[in-house]
């Protein structure tokens, strides 16, 4: 067989056990047994919980640590999160719903998104959340619609940067965007603002996804922090809280590593002084969601065939693109690669072989991995797709091909 490369960075998060995987304290067929079928998503708390000690302890102890749902909706697992993040950020009122069963304080929560319809604002100002506004049009609306209710809204504005955050893997700022109102017009909204009966909160400012550039990442933070001090001066009220956004990546393919949260926290630090010496009571918060949750969860199918077509090996599982469209990489990827891949109950098998993982969809798009080393896999196996906590069901389209939508499991 042919020696290749380690196929990703090690995945350290999930012990073995006697040959097997183990999420949670228990092995994956044990957690297949408890669930009845596969596939499943499993999502390890304990390793949520320690990724945000992580960040508490190296970024800078004024800082806010916002979770962006949007990353994994999981009710459960926004429930765990609600007990150890210090906000919540969220895109719909269907979010919105999952973030208040939570029973967190709704001034912590902010609702960001380009085409709020009218009930999702209503919805937004009766609960008291925060509206991250995304345009001229959508303040008036607020502004209109509170008043038919009396009630004195939260806003803060997305702000669209005249800057990017470089290297993402999606970008969401910089340049001509959907989200948000351009930073040079951002101080005729603000003088529009001040003649409206609005409770001005502060800026939003979201920049990117996926970046594993610490000094990117810190570049754009830096410049955030400022824009944000530049557009307090047309500001009819001194900001309460300025969102720099987030865009932490985790470490997918072969060749990415870990980000260095002691270089970020540090640099962070450094600007929030500075910044702190001109709005010392302004809160500074950061939304993160794939980078809280990404890691800590799994996604379980099982081997129900194999077959070998011209001398390439196809192991066929019942899961696939329709429950995990990025593993699949068609959810935004210009170039397929596989995600980190295991053979759950075979981790100490030392006899590889080079494998296609796809699932059980009549389309050649449905691939979990392309001409993989792995241990010596049969029929009735568990194919477990690591970094999967983040972008993976809620992300899917589930309805393609009618096949039943997969569990998941908070363990
Ligand atoms: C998607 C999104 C996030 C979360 O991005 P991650 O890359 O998952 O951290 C945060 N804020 C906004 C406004 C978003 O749209």
């Amino acid at each position: 067989m042919e020696k290749k490369k380690p196929e990703h960075a090690p995945i350290t998060g999930f012990p073995v056990r006697e040959g097997e995987l183990t999420i949670g304290g228990i092995t994956v067929s044990q957690l297949a047994g408890r669930l009845g079928s596969t596939p499943f998503y499993a999502y390890d708390k304990v390793l949520i919980s320690e990724r945000i000690d992580e960040l508490r302890k190296y970024m800078p102890s004024r800082l806010k640590l916002h979770y962006a749902i949007k990353a994994n909706p999981m009710p459960e697992l926004v429930q765990h999160m609600s007990q150890i993040v210090d906000g919540m950020d969220l895109a719909s009122s269907g979010e919105m719903a999952i973030a208040l069963a939570t029973g967190m304080d709704p001034s912590l929560i902010s609702f960001a998104g380009p085409g709020k319809t009218e009930q999702e604002l209503f919805l937004a100002i009766a609960a008291g959340v925060t509206i991250n506004m995304e345009s001229f049009n959508e303040m008036e609306n607020i502004a209109r619609i509170s008043k038919e209710q009396n009630i004195i809204p939260r806003v803060a504005i997305r702000v669209n940067p005249d800057f990017e955050l470089k290297s993402s893997g999606m970008k969401m700022g910089g340049g001509p965007q959907q989200f948000g109102v351009d930073s040079e017009a951002v101080p005729s909204m603000l003088k529009r603002l001040a003649e409206l009966d609005l409770d001005f909160i502060g800026f939003h400012i979201f920049s990117g996804s996926q970046n594993l550039n610490e000094k990117n990442l810190l570049e754009t933070q830096e410049k955030s922090l400022d824009l944000a001090i530049s557009l307090a001066k047309y500001a009819p009220i001194k900001p309460k809280k300025i969102n720099i956004g987030g865009g932490f990546g985790i470490p997918y393919f072969p060749g990415d590593t870990q980000l260095d949260l002691k270089i970020l926290g540090d640099g962070l630090s450094n600007y929030m002084n500075k910044f702190h010496k001109e709005l010392p009571d302004c809160e500074v918060v950061i939304e993160l969601g794939r980078y809280m949750v990404g890691e800590a969860g799994i996604y379980v199918t099982k081997i129900i065939d194999k077959k070998t077509s011209r001398g390439e090996i196809y192991l066929i599982t019942d899961g696939g693109m329709h429950h995990h469209l990025s593993a699949s990489g068609n959810f935004g990827q210009l170039i397929r690669k596989n995600y980190p891949v295991a053979i759950a109950n075979r981790m100490s098998v030392l006899t590889t072989e080079q494998v296609n993982i796809v699932g059980c969809l009549c389309t050649p798009l449905d691939r979990l991995g392309d001409k993989m080393m792995l241990p010596k896999a049969e029929v009735g196996d568990y194919v477990v797709i690591f970094q999967s906590g983040a972008y993976g069901l809620s992300a899917s389209p589930t309805a393609f091909l009618g096949h039943a939508i997969p569990k998941e499991v908070l363990v």
